[in-house]
């Protein structure tokens, strides 16, 4: 299939084009690739489950975990969604547009391909100026995963959309950087109290300012699916993994260290190649190792923008294992964590 690539610049006219002509294209039934401010998305027609299947089929997606349905405007809600409780409408108020998504009723309007099966749907308007023209113009809401292969990390980069999807659909957009560089938190407001079921930039003392019984769903940190089974259905699939192994090093920063140098030497004894993911504070203390820092340990938002694009980074490289130091589980660092604990099949070594 030919993919049609541009990278916009913002507020040009030539930009407005070729939103437009994605948009028509999206109302067409064509998957169109798209940034917003958490990750990349690969878009389609939600009402259209002949075009949502190609979604499915373009990234290995299996057909059991749900998408998420984009929206431009407050009113668009209404019209695919039902019986909006309060707290969803007070979540929707002081965080929307934003990197958060809701699980409400489903109206029959969403093609059961969407919402693989389920009576309920995740709805997320995005502050992308990009995304929400791109929807506008679409006339439609928009079903869109991350613009990856399933199980890779997702896409903060246009390259990395047309790595992996260049062929597979018909228009890639770029131009913007993705603000957070993680997917959106996803709140299931189908339940009362409300329950966080994916980690995400708005975090859950943000939202118990809101909704103060909120709580994380306690399955997504932990390994095991047999003894605890995650409520959204693509939180028990291997997720955000590069090629080569990774494995976390958690506790004492210096002991920390001093481990990961010592791992590093057994395998450069057995001949495999080391990154290390590292923060500015540490990034001078390896040795013998491909060392990328994702910033600084005082900005955690700069670590979660740059944690998926170092985990591709590292496959470029060619590595045979990533070594990552860990974060500490508060506020974005629950998502951070979360994310890295995926990508290690929960490998973490503790010191
Ligand atoms: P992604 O498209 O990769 O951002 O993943 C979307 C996530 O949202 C997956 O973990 C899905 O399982 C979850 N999800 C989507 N719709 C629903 C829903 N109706 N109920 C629960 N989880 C959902
Ligand atoms: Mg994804």
């Amino acid at each position: 299939m030919y993919t049609k690539i541009v990278n916009l610049n913002k507020d040009d006219i030539e930009a407005d084009k070729a939103l437009k002509e994605a948009g028509e294209l999206i109302q067409k039934g064509k998957l169109v690739v798209f940034p917003t401010e958490t990750v990349y998305g690969l878009g389609a027609n939600a009402e259209d489950g002949k075009a949502v299947t190609k979604i499915f089929e373009a990234k290995g997606r299996p057909q059991d975990n749900p998408l998420i349905i984009h929206v431009a405007d407050f009113e668009d809600v209404d019209k695919y969604a039902k019986n909006i409780s309060e707290s969803a409408k007070r979540l929707m108020q002081e965080f929307w547009p934003g990197p958060m998504t809701l699980i409400l009723e489903k109206k029959s309007i969403i093609s059961d391909v969407t919402s693989a099966g389920l009576t309920s749907v995740g709805v997320r308007m995005p502050s992308s100026r990009i995304a929400r023209k791109l929807i506008r113009y679409s006339g439609v809401p928009i079903a869109a995963p991350s613009a990856n292969i399933s199980g890779r990390p997702s896409p903060t980069d246009i390259q990395r959309c047309i790595e992996d999807l260049n062929g597979k659909v018909d228009y890639i957009i770029g131009g913007e950087n993705c603000e957070f560089g993680l997917e959106s938190t996803i709140i299931d407001c189908t339940v009362n109290p409300v329950c966080i079921l994916r980690p995400g930039a708005i975090t859950l003392e943000m939202v118990r300012k809101v909704e103060n019984n909120a709580y994380i769903d306690p399955a997504i940190m932990k390994k095991s699916t047999t003894e605890f089974k995650p409520k959204a259905p693509g939180m028990k699939y291997k997720h955000y993994a590069p090629k080569a192994d990774v494995k976390i090093i958690s506790g004492d920063l210096k002991k920390t260290i001093e481990k990961i140098n010592e791992i590093v030497q057994n395998y450069i004894d057995d001949n495999k190649k080391v990154g290390i993911m590292a923060t500015d504070e540490t990034k001078d203390k390896y040795k013998n190792a491909s060392v990328i820092s994702l910033g600084s340990r005082n900005d955690i938002y700069t670590i979660g923008k740059n944690l998926f694009e170092t985990l591709r980074e590292f496959d470029d490289q060619k590595v045979d294992v990533i070594l990552s130091e860990a974060f500490s589980e508060e506020g974005f660092g629950v998502a951070i964590m979360n994310r890295l604990n995926k990508s290690a099949g929960f490998d973490i070594i503790n010191v």
